[in-house]
């Protein structure tokens, strides 16, 4: 459970990898955040109930899709 103030946004937010980091293995790729969420070096994430965030680098901007609109529509 979450102690923070302000509190740490949660697992299902979509800024949920803006959570505190709880605790964080570099060596072994992988970091712990407040809302349970696992987060990977290769912005793979491991949800607390399960689920999978398959990883979402910057730089994969699938071919044919200009930069700037590839990241006007993950903001949006
Ligand atoms: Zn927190």
């Amino acid at each position: 459970m979450c102690l923070h103030t302000p509190p740490c946004p949660s697992a299902r937010s979509l800024d949920h990898e803006a959570a505190r980091t709880l605790a964080s293995h570099p060596e072994q790729g992988w970091s712990l955040l407040c809302n349970g969420i696992v987060l990977f070096d290769d912005t793979g994430e491991l949800l607390p109930d399960g689920g999978v965030i398959a990883p979402h680098r910057p730089t994969d901007i699938p071919v044919g899709v200009p930069a700037g609109l590839a990241l006007h529509c993950s903001v949006a």
